[in-house]
């Protein structure tokens, strides 16, 4: 077969996803995957939000469950927030998620290439002319309508020229066994050493765990994500909790934090990392990609199936990706305020704010990692001390 109503490029989750969501309304649908499995490699820390969760009920590649985090100043000062009886998020294995998210596309009527990649692309009258390298077989078909899923590095975004994420981070990983921490709690520390402007991690991952960290490329002054991760191995206040630890394996990956500027074009859209929606506080991508093709299906559809996919519809489609853009970029100033702008000694400070019993109470009653924004100006609004250095620092805007 080689018409189609929509030709997907990637099978991570969130193509699997938009898979899924436009099979189930009846839709032809193809994706493509350039490797011969699904789910690897990958460079994820694996936290899936039950939000995210419940989209796809993927309950059986959950490997630990996380109710809190505990945080470290970098001066040391822990802050602990969450409750045991409250499942914050989950941790997956990936490979088991993307297969399980790609195997809902495949139930319900989707089609998958493996070892495939499209090396060319044309727009004609009738639709999408896309050719394929399918295990080294030229193949062309046709579609609808193009949806670029292939993350970071998007072809298609490259190709049909839609620009760049706005923003963007490195991330870096170890797998460890042997690690001294508590099974239902991620540690997050912070400090110019380990992780600047943003944070370095441990997640509980089953019987081992992951460290890792991640930050903007313009404040790691020329050093590599692998010395932060040393540095937090070997750093004196918490080098005895990885005393024991070995590495079993590493990953590394960008985190496209910004949406692009125009995530459609005629005929074509971009889903997930392609679109740069990772969140800009945490990195999670999957949440994010999975809300997008949500908020996107149903107008998608109906366009689909009236084969009106002008560039003008397209923008009519994605209008609700705006309040997405806004979130993201509130959430960015957020964190800028709050962490990446901070000097160790102010951001110190900041944990001895957040370590005040009504600021934590405060924390676990509206903290969610799916609306970051909405606790960051709760934290200014409510915390007299945040809200005199928000006003000085004019986000004056953020209490309205
Ligand atoms: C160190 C690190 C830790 C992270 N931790 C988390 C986390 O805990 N939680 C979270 O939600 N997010 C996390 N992320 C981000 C997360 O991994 C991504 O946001 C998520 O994978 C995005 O999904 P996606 O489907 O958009 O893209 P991807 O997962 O990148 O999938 C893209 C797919 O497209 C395929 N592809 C690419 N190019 C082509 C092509 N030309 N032709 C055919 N196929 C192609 C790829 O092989 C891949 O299968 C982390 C990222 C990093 C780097």
């Amino acid at each position: 077969m080689n018409d189609w109503d929509v030709v997907i490029v990637g099978a991570g989750p969130v193509g699997g996803y938009a898979a899924y969501k436009l099979a189930e309304k009846g839709h032809r649908i193809l994706i493509l995957e350039e490797h011969g499995e699904i789910g690897r490699p990958f460079q994820c820390a694996g936290l899936v939000t039950p939000e995210a969760m419940d989209r796809v009920g993927l309950e059986h590649t959950i490997l630990s469950r996380v109710v809190g985090a505990k945080m470290y100043s970098p001066e040391g000062l822990a802050i602990a927030i969450g409750t045991a009886d409250k499942v914050r998020t989950h941790v997956v294995c990936r490979k088991l998620f993307d297969q399980g998210v790609v195997r809902l596309g495949l139930d319900n009527g989707a089609t998958l290439w493996l070892d495939s990649t499209p090396t060319k692309v044309a727009f004609t009258e009738s639709g999408v002319e896309l050719t394929i390298d399918n295990n080294g077989t030229q193949r062309t078909v046709t579609s609808k309508l193009l949806i670029g899923a292939d993350g970071a590095h998007s072809w298609v975004r490259r190709t049909c020229r839609m620009g760049k994420p706005r923003e963007w981070m490195v991330g870096f990983q170890i797998e460890i066994t042997g690690y001294d921490g508590d099974d239902e709690w991620l540690e997050m520390y912070t400090g110019r050493d380990v992780a600047p402007g943003l944070f370095a991690w441990v997640i509980p991952n089953g019987d081992t765990h992951r460290i890792g960290m991640w930050a903007l490329p313009d404040d790691m002054d020329g050093h590599s994500c692998e010395e932060f991760v040393d540095n937090l191995m070997n750093h004196p206040l918490w080098r005895h909790k990885f005393a024991n630890c070995r590495e079993t394996a590493r990953y590394c990956g960008p985190i496209p934090a910004g949406m692009v500027r125009r995530p459609y074009a005629e005929r074509v859209l971009l889903v997930g990392d392609a679109a740069g929606l990772a969140k800009p506080t945490t990195g999670g991508g999957i949440g994010p990609g999975f809300k997008q093709v949500d908020l996107l299906q149903e107008a998608l559809s109906s366009a689909i199936r009236q084969d009106s996919l002008s560039m003008r519809k397209m923008r009519k489609i994605c209008r609700p990706l705006e309040q997405m853009r806004r979130e993201q970029q509130r959430s960015r100033a957020l964190r800028d305020f709050f962490v990446t702008s901070r000097s160790d000694a102010e951001l110190h400070h900041h944990f001895e704010l957040f370590a005040k019993p009504e600021v934590i109470e405060l924390i676990n009653s509206q903290g969610d990692i799916e609306r970051p924004a909405s606790l960051g100006i709760a934290l200014l609004k409510e915390v007299p001390e945040f809200r005199k250095i928000a006003l000085k620092a004019g986000f004056a805007m953020m209490f309205g």
